[in-house]
């Protein structure tokens, strides 16, 4: 029996309930669009970057600049460049450098450390490779410090510590057509030939602030929540007592994931906290808890793969005739309660339209409750200003059950900037709203990552140059083009990974894992073969393409219609590249059943192998 949301939790929505609130949704997403889209936004960098370059966290070691050759160099050392580079051990490749600017393994997981971080969803299917670490999660939630702490148990288990550069920016890539060789250069004089290199920043590496007027006037103190300051705050990481605040008075700007999480610590600390907030976030209760050894104990062999299924199942698909929901939470909510009612109807046979359209309703009714539970703050207009007006999923869902009570307390005040979106500007002391000067000592920019601004500036990489000096910039200027989202014509021996021209699975790390896998494979598979240069052929990229565009799902007017962020290119319907790029429309496992056809045919079809002795690989 499913758990459902009773009428009470969930209340029952009508048709002129649904077309009313599709009303204001709309009016809300209007009020809120910047015609400035992605470019409201200050990047890192110039009088910015140390924001972003300096690592607060661990002291930079001296060190030789890296020259010669290696098989691998791949760029970055999180979850992402982790999962490639334990399965480039798997398939017999140990000569390779993981290069990260950040002074361990974990990138997203290395760089946020500010008080209150928790995974936001099921540890067990977020936390990668559980299986092959023997790792229990302590919680549904880990904590950002557990994560980062397993990120270090992953490198150990893989000996991928030998392996890595840290403190190290990549900051040019150029193929070289003669030696069939990528030279890697990096802020730290490194000159490295590699065979392959593979992208793997993952999407939230670089930070970017908020364009408000007058933000170079603020004399207070700044830092960006990827960087949390602790010798200013007070506490610490695994420990965030925030002491040195009790007299302070502080603004976050931004009430996105990473800003739900931390006020409840400033409400806790801070002499006064005022909040920012230009969209509210949709914030479900926790309902956090520890995971019981026994029942962890009992899971049988590829249990973590079949969760990770039943998530996406629940979170982007749609869960079969009996499938039950794992998972229990706020991500899986619609799809349970959808379930539930064909259950009741003795699961007829719905068109994915229908299901569509069921998944619609039970939208309206868990916003709803999500907006009920704004009451718990006892000022009216600031438990309206709270609720979230727009469908679930165009704003990263949230979980927290301290956030709303912080309204209640003294030292806690909203400043909602909707209507003005943002506030008005800084100066010298503080922010100005409505014509009001709010003085502060601190301002703390909750204000997200690049995720969907250009490639250039979002990477950070000056020069990306495939054959014939072809900037990749230039060459994916009006939308990716790829192979299998993994490869491209013009750049031999680079592999792509994310969200590009491939499938997303709900959870991150599980695209990682798989993607590092397809990569082993054809990496593995060019040196078996004695090939020094693999690339796609124009034929079969454009040909994947068509495929990949004939096959496409439409979901426009969902995202059209959302609130503006980084999950619709801020509002900037113009550019084709939204977060997910453009995924395989079939989904995620039907895309990992292609690409394994395509493994297990076994002649590489569509990519070109050159080199001094190609051939078929020994048994
Ligand atoms: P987001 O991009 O989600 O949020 C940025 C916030 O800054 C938004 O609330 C935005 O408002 C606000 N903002 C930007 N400019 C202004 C302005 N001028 N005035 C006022 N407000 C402004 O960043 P986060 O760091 O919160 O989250 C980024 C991502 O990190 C998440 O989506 C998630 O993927 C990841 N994350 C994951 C966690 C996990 O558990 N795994 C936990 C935390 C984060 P508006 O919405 O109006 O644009």
């Amino acid at each position: 029996m499913m758990t459902v949301c009773t009428p009470t939790d969930c209340p029952e929505v009508t048709a002129e309930h649904i077309s009313a609130m599709h009303a204001k949704y709309l009016v809300e997403r209007d009020r809120r669009i910047n015609r400035n889209h992605n470019d409201q936004y200050i990047p890192a960098s110039g009088k910015w970057a140390t924001l972003y370059e300096e690592d607060p966290y661990t002291a930079v070691v001296p060190r030789e600049p890296v020259t010669g050759e290696t098989d691998v160099v791949i760029l970055g050392a999180g979850y992402c460049g982790m999962m490639v580079a334990a399965q480039l051990k798997k398939a017999g490749i140990s000569n390779f450098y993981n290069i990260d600017h950040g002074g361990n393994f974990g990138g997203t997981w290395y760089w946020n450390r500010y008080p209150g971080i928790q995974c936001d969803n099921d540890s067990l299917v977020y936390m990668p490779l559980l299986e092959e670490t023997g790792y229990m999660p302590s919680k549904k939630f880990a904590d950002g410090y557990e994560i980062h702490d397993h990120c270090q148990i992953i490198a150990d288990t893989f000996g991928l510590r030998e392996n890595a550069l840290f403190h190290t920016l990549i900051q040019s890539l150029k193929w070289d057509g003669e030696a069939n060789r990528w030279n890697v250069g990096t802020n730290r004089g490194d000159q490295i030939k590699a065979r392959f290199v593979v992208l793997a920043m993952g999407p939230l590496n670089k930070p970017k602030l908020p364009g408000i007027p007058g933000i170079d006037a603020f004399k207070g103190k700044i830092f960006h929540t990827a960087r949390w300051d602790y010798d200013y705050t007070g506490g610490s990481w695994r420990n965030p007592e925030l002491n040195k605040l009790a007299d302070k008075k502080v603004a976050i700007i931004g009430t996105g994931a990473t800003a739900i999480q931390i006020v409840p610590y400033l409400a806790k600390h801070a002499g006064q906290t005022y909040v920012i907030q230009r969209t509210p976030s949709t914030i479900d209760e926790r309902n956090n808890r520890p995971i019981d050894p026994e029942w962890f104990a009992s899971q049988k062999p590829g249990w973590q793969q079949e969760r990770i299924r039943n998530f996406h199942h629940a979170a982007m698909e749609r869960l079969a005739p009996g499938e039950p929901d794992l998972i229990q939470d706020i991500w899986t909510e619609i799809s349970r309660n959808v379930s539930a009612e064909l259950e009741a109807e003795g699961w007829p046979d719905v068109t994915m339209e229908e299901y569509a359209a069921r998944r619609e309703v039970w939208d309206y009714r868990v916003m709803e409750r999500l907006r009920n539970r704004c009451d718990v703050v006892k000022d009216p207009e600031t438990a309206e200003a709270l609720k979230p007006y727009y469908r679930y999923l165009c704003k990263r869902p949230a979980s927290n059950d301290d956030y709303y009570p912080a309204f209640n307390q003294p030292n806690v005040t909203l400043i909602d900037v909707a209507e003005t979106q943002g506030v008005e500007r800084l100066t010298e002391k503080g922010f100005v709203h409505q014509g009001v000067e709010y003085e502060v000592d601190c301002l703390i920019m909750a204000s997200g990552y690049e995720v969907t601004n250009d490639l250039d500036r979002r990477w950070g990489i000056e020069t990306i140059e495939g054959v014939n000096g072809l900037s990749i910039y230039d060459y994916w200027k009006d939308g990716f083009q790829t192979f299998q989202g993994m490869t491209a014509h013009n750049f031999p021996n680079m592999f792509f990974t994310g969200f590009t021209q491939a499938a997303a699975n709900s959870s991150n790390s599980k695209t990682f894992v798989d993607q590092g896998f397809h990569i082993g494979y054809i990496a593995s598979q060019a040196l078996l073969r004695g090939a020094t240069r693999v690339e796609p052929s124009a034929e079969a990229q454009d040909a994947y393409i068509k495929h990949l565009r004939s096959i496409a799902v439409d979901n426009s007017e969902y995202v059209v219609e959302c609130t503006p962020s980084y999950f619709n290119n801020e509002g900037d319907q113009t550019k084709k590249r939204g977060i997910f790029g453009e995924p395989w429309g079939e989904g995620y496992y039907a895309f990992e059943d292609m690409l394994a056809k395509w493994r297990d045919e076994g002649g590489l079809r569509g990519l070109t192998l050159e080199g001094e002795k190609v051939t078929e690989p020994a048994e």
